[in-house]
């Protein structure tokens, strides 16, 4: 999010609201600058997922093709409509004959961008196994059967990667706190179940997380949005819709579901990012370039953030700051200017961070070496 950027365009709009050629111009920019930026890392892309949403073909208040248009407003790169197979209560106003229909509309939205649209369906039972989304599918129609084993087994015979949604949804959890049942056990060992959704909407679940370090799934977050994205998650006031980030060899399908195969994914929500070790700090690293100043007893450098994120650093550094206590924030987009004091002038050294809103485990912080060069 740019939100000075965007004030800036606003500020012009009323100018340049008089000619077609030039408004074009100002909505394009306006799209960019709320877009959601993380740096592609050494080796992989970063993309930016939306997994989980809803259109009025089950219980969500959009047409797919709104859908596709807050896809490219936020600047992701995939996302996949998981309307609900078994809960249809638009069914007397939208006939779903078809559970493919909303990734059809969906894709026919996205013709000639280059947002990638993924067929996905939501198995929606009560728990156990409760609610789970199937991505990657090729006929959503054949999931929705009666036995949830079944449906299941349909999703792996398609070749779908399929994650267990809100573990932590207080409807069938309670308690709020995310728990394995038996039946969940037994799909995570047959490979029917291979992520676990660990943000949902607005809310988190840290136990969830550690089923994921326990069980080897895939974390995602996700929006599962039923209305609108502007509304639910303020856009207009800086906010942004949850993201999963999978790290991918390239954009497409095929490596988007490897990656996740793998892995290889981080959640992005409010100013936190939970995920995979290996992607973690190598996307904070990569978000932070350093650029040095002045060189003396007191070393001058400046930390540019090339993410949305306000990195929360820890210095872990051989050397104490003198502009900042140890603890200090590098604003997303932003220039943070800090003077360490090495006690001699030296061409090159280490600094050392513990990014403190980011999570690779529970309660276990990524620690990133910047290597400053004159
Ligand atoms: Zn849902």
């Amino acid at each position: 999010m740019k939100t000075t950027i965007a004030k800036t365009f606003s500020l012009f709009a009323v100018t340049l609201l008089t000619t077609g050629s030039i408004f074009t111009q100002f909505a394009f920019s306006q799209e960019n600058a709320r877009a959601i930026e993380f740096p592609d890392i050494p080796g992989y892309l970063t993309l930016k997922c939306d997994l989980h949403m809803h259109t009025v073909f089950s219980d969500g208040n959009v047409w797919p093709n709104i859908r596709v248009q807050e896809a490219l407003r936020d600047g992701l790169d995939a996302i996949s409509i998981t309307d609900h197979l078994e809960y249809q209560p638009k069914k007397n106003d939208v006939s779903p004959s078809d559970f493919n229909r909303s990734y059809q509309l969906a894709s026919e939205a996205a013709e000639n961008t280059d947002l990638l649209v993924i067929n996905g369906a939501e198995i929606t039972r009560s728990m156990p196994p409760g609610h789970s989304n199937a991505l990657f599918l090729k006929d959503a129609n054949l999931l929705n059967v009666d036995d949830p084993m079944e449906a299941f087994k349909e999703a792996k015979k398609q070749g779908a990667f399929v994650f267990w949604n809100h573990p932590h949804w207080t409807s069938q959890q309670p308690s709020g706190v995310a728990t394995l049942t038996e039946m969940q056990i037994e799909l995570i060992q047959e490979g029917l179940i291979s992520g676990i959704e660990i943000f949902n909407n607005s809310t988190y679940s840290v136990e969830a997380l550690k089923i994921a370090k326990d069980y080897n799934l895939t974390v995602t977050g996700n929006s599962d949005i039923h209305g609108l994205i502007d509304w639910q998650f303020e856009v207009s006031e800086g906010g942004h819709r949850p993201v999963t980030l999978v790290f991918a060899s390239e954009k497409s399908k095929k490596a988007m579901k490897e990656a996740m195969e793998n892995r290889q994914t981080a959640v992005w929500f409010g100013n936190t990012l939970v995920g995979d070790a290996r992607f973690v700090g190598p996307l904070v690293k990569s978000s932070l370039e350093i650029i040095p100043q002045g060189k003396s007893l007191v070393q001058d450098i400046e930390i540019e953030n090339h993410s949305d994120a306000d990195f929360i650093l820890e210095n872990l550094s051989d050397y104490t700051l003198h502009n900042k206590a140890s603890v200090f924030v590098a604003k997303a987009h932003e220039t943070t200017r800090i003077q360490v004091k090495t006690l001699e002038a030296m061409d090159t050294f280490d600094l050392k961070f513990r990014v403190l809103n980011a999570y690779t485990a529970p309660d276990y912080h990524p620690e990133i070496t910047l290597t400053v060069v004159y």
